[in-house]
């Protein structure tokens, strides 16, 4: 079967219109690289195209009409909007599902100590890394100190030119001769992945020296963070026991190659399907069958906690929209899932010819061929996936062939090799149809994720082809 290249397909026009999008799509990576961030930028985006927020409509207990647009925050980290439609719920949504949370590292509770000169902070990595990829470049700290008394520090320190960077230390290869003859998974231990936050001891003047500070001499360099931390934000040490602050790689996603065709970038897993299910959403105009857009938290772990998919927020807030409905009982809502149909915007596993024997090249995605839809994901025998029904696969091609999006099947990688999930078992067992659509992605979760700008582009429009589609 042939496959097509999205590339050869583009006219001169559409090439611009693709890059012009793909440079919005660089800049949501900057402004939206932790969930959080993810979500205010979300929220601007949303309320800029006249979304407003679900709550106040459920306070004043205003009807919900078609037409619509509304969108509910999860504890700032997870987001769901809502183009309400010309049928009732219980008929069903359009629904898209990405995830905005990425592999990262975390600051531990207790995370400040010094040693050798250096003042570090703790982490525990998030998600699943190579941990030797994180070592000796830079990194950025995000996220929020929320104080005793309820107020909330923001700190993003390491993005801009003049910020300054942390890092995790590598041992230098003139030594490393043992360590070089560990398995990769051992070179760089969880507990090694410690950042480097400073270098400079606290010089307190001799003669005005108080008994608090004679121990603070022990640690100067750590006792010097802890004062910077002070004057600059507010922070002291036991701040950090309510506090959520992540660790990612400095610095803004990247044009790629001569021809300026790939995106090199942190967080695409899976900020690439956010971004283009969310603009799906926000460009879709009045629907016949409601539109709602997932941009949930915690896939990287499981999808855990109140604001990953496992939780019962989703359900809790489609309750709410069936209820200003009118008319509410349980049986709506049970069929509004069910009768539901969802594209789990996720990424999936570019074919790498570096690592050709990883592959079974029928079935692999490859980069610029378009959107890459994963019929099941899993791993040993299909285990733990949400095998897709042909049923809906059927219906999903028609809708794609009538909106000439280029599109490709792939599995995620040779059998018995690996494998992965996402989100799509979760939505499975509401009864909806729902298969695994998204943009290949080559170095998945390594600190720099690469996409082709063609099946970015691709995916946005199968997106949208999507959420106009009359339901099954
Ligand atoms: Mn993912
Ligand atoms: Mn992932």
């Amino acid at each position: 079967m042939e496959r097509k290249n999205v590339w050869e397909s583009y006219s001169t026009k559409q090439i611009r219109e693709c890059d012009l999008f793909n440079k919005e799509y660089r800049d949501f990576l900057d402004n939206a690289k932790t969930e959080r961030e993810a979500v205010n930028v979300i929220v601007n985006l949303a309320e800029k195209s006249g979304y407003v927020e679900f709550e106040e409509a459920v306070k004043k207990k205003k009807g919900l009409k078609k037409g619509d647009k509304v969108y509910s925050v999860v504890m700032n980290k997870s987001i769901v909007l809502f183009n309400i439609g010309e049928e009732p719920l219980e008929k069903g949504m359009n629904i898209l599902g990405a995830h905005i949370d990425s592999p990262r590292i975390d600051i531990k509770s207790y995370p400040v100590y010094e040693n050798g000169g250096f003042a570090f902070l703790d982490t525990h990595y998030y998600g699943g890394i190579k941990k030797y990829q994180w070592v000796a470049q830079p990194l950025s700290l995000h996220g929020v100190v929320i104080k005793k008394d309820g107020t909330t520090v923001e700190l993003s320190v390491g993005e801009d030119e003049d910020d300054p960077v942390f890092f995790v230390s590598d041992l230098l290869i003139h030594l490393s001769q043992e360590q070089l003859e560990k398995k990769a998974a051992k070179v760089i231990e969880g507990e090694a992945l410690d950042i480097i936050v400073g270098n400079k001891p606290l010089v307190i003047n001799n003669s005005k020296k108080t008994d608090k500070e004679e121990n603070k001499e022990k640690d100067p360099v750590k006792a010097m963070l802890l004062k910077l931390l002070k004057d600059e934000y507010d922070v002291e040490e036991e701040d950090f026991l309510s506090a959520e602050l992540e660790v990612v790689p400095a610095g803004k996603a990247r044009e790629a190659g001569f021809d300026k065709s790939m995106i090199l970038a942190y967080g695409q897993d899976d900020r690439s399907c956010a971004f283009t299910s969310l603009y799906a959403m926000l460009v879709t105009p009045n629907v016949k069958r409601t539109a709602c857009c997932i941009l949930t938290d915690k896939e990287e772990i499981g999808s855990v906690g109140a604001t990953g998919m496992a939780s019962q927020s989703f359900e809790n807030i489609i309750a709410e929209m069936v209820n200003l409905e009118g008319d509410y009982s349980e049986l709506k809502v049970r069929r509004c899932l069910s009768n539901s149909t969802m594209l789990s915007s996720d990424v999936s596993a570019a074919y790498d010819p570096s690592y050709d024997s990883a592959f079974e090249k029928k079935n692999a995605a490859f980069m610029g061929q378009g959107m890459v839809f994963n019929k099941f994901t899993g791993s040993r025998g299909k285990s733990g996936s949400n095998d897709a029904n042909a049923e809906y696969i059927g219906y999903i091609r028609k809708i794609m062939d009538d909106a000439k999006v280029i599109y490709q099947f792939a599995e995620l990688g040779r059998v018995d090799l690996g494998g992965g999930g996402t989100i799509a078992y979760l939505m499975a067992k509401y009864g909806m149809n729902v298969i695994d659509a998204g943009i290949p992605v080559l170095n998945m979760h390594a600190p720099y994720e690469c996409t082709s700008k063609a099946d970015v582009f691709e995916t946005m429009r199968g997106y949208m082809a999507f959420l106009n589609a009359p339901g099954m």
